[in-house]
């Protein structure tokens, strides 16, 4: 388990009291810190994904109507 020191951004092996560094008092705060940051890049992979998802469902509509259309052509 790492923690990253919010002042000096150093890693942290444990959970020390004191950043190694910079002898700043650490407290959870970073770590929650790095794991919310995470979960927002998850959140836009997510939202990348699901526009992905809206343009593929757009084209597979066009393609149905288009063999609709070729169906009621012929
Ligand atoms: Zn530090």
């Amino acid at each position: 388990m790492f923690a990253y020191c919010s002042n000096c951004g150093g890693k942290v092996e444990g959970r020390p009291r004191f950043c190694s560094n910079c002898a700043t008092p650490l407290s959870g705060e970073s770590v929650s810190a790095a794991n919310a940051s995470g979960d927002a890049r998850a959140g836009k992979r997510r939202g990348r994904a699901l526009v992905l998802g809206l343009i593929v469902a757009a084209i597979s509509v066009l393609l149905v109507c288009a063999g609709a259309g070729l169906v009621l052509a012929t």
